[in-house]
């Protein structure tokens, strides 16, 4: 709720602070059990930050974070929180980055990636236990069983995230943040990277908070997409809603830069986006669109507009 996140820019001799990055604004999000919450944007609009915010990597500067445990119990972990509970958030919180080539320690084996976060947790006493287990992982993301004595640089870049994947999995979390899982991948493996995960979300009930600049694969992966731009959500509802009535003029541009084989399939209103996103170190006043929006106005320069509707809200004062 309300999260915010300002990045300190220093400078001079003594590193003073002489500005911020200002990578999210009063953003407001749910992901809901079971279900695919997609975050879609043009590169440095903050949908990273947010991601990794929600797994704790990074303190926001403002707003809060709830959890809500099984049984229903809500915690607020924005700030301190009790080691039992930190526990059960780290183990039911899991991320899979971008880049399988980095995210994998490359002098650690497959075994001993994947078992790192079962023998922090001290999840199994028996080591034959353990190891079926993670052959169990191995071969539920598509891999050999006989892969674990390996290093990631004997794998291609499909199998890396596969094990990055093996990896999130292994404490059975609720939630796993995928930021732009398939970005560094060849085109002919991102959809079986997609199929992998599609499928283990089924077989152990994970919520996704999946985050992309791509809107054709967000739509084909979320139950609900919210659309951001520096730093803000422009516009949030169901993907079905989202593609079929699209209200911001920003979730229109990007709708219109969606290729087609056919352009006649484009029927929406031919909304151009002009010059470059501005610098989120100066944002503008009033809407953070309004500097490439065609349909702004003089209110749009002095209010900021609110993310408002039911279901499908939108922050524009088109629709006030
Ligand atoms: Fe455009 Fe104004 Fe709507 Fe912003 S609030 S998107 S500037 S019409």
């Amino acid at each position: 709720k309300n999260i915010k996140k300002y990045f300190p820019i220093r400078g001079g001799v003594f590193l003073k602070v002489k500005g911020y990055v200002k990578a999210l604004e009063n953003v407001d999000i749910e992901v809901e059990e079971f279900k695919t919450l997609g975050i879609v944007g043009e590169s440095g609009c903050g949908k990273t930050t947010l991601g990794r915010i929600i797994t704790k990597i990074y303190e926001p500067t403002g707003g809060e974070l709830y959890y809500y445990s099984e049984n229903g119990n809500e915690y607020n972990i924005t700030k301190k929180i009790d080691k039992t509970i930190k526990d059960t958030f780290r183990k039911n919180v899991q991320m899979i980055f971008q880049n399988p080539y980095e995210s994998l320690d490359p002098r650690l084996t497959i075994d001993e990636i994947i078992k790192e976060p079962l023998q922090i947790h001290k999840v199994f006493k028996n080591k034959k236990e353990e190891n079926e287990y993670v052959e169990m992982l191995l071969q539920r993301v598509g891999l050999s069983p006989s892969y674990t004595k390996r290093y990631p640089h004997e794998f291609s870049g499909g199998q890396r995230q596969r094990i990055a994947i093996a990896r999130a999995l292994a404490l059975r979390p609720k939630l796993i943040v995928c930021d732009e899982p398939t970005s560094a991948l060849d085109v002919s493996v991102q959809n079986q990277i997609i199929e992998v995960l599609k499928k283990i979300q089924k077989d152990f009930k994970i919520s996704y908070l999946f985050i992309s600049h791509n809107l054709d694969l967000i739509y084909h992966v979320s139950d609900k997409i919210s659309v951001m731009y520096l730093g803000n959500i422009l516009e949030e509802a169901t993907s079905e809603e989202l593609f079929q009535n699209p209200l911001h003029p920003y979730t229109k541009v990007l709708m219109n830069s969606m290729p087609s084989w056919n352009p006649k399939n484009r029927k929406l209103d031919k909304v151009s986006v002009q010059g470059e996103p501005p610098s989120p170190v100066n944002p503008p006043s009033g809407c953070p669109f309004r500097t490439r929006c065609k349909y702004k106005m003089k209110i749009c320069e002095q209010i900021k507009p609110e993310l408002l509707g039911e279901g499908h809200r939108v922050a524009c004062h088109l629709y006030d």
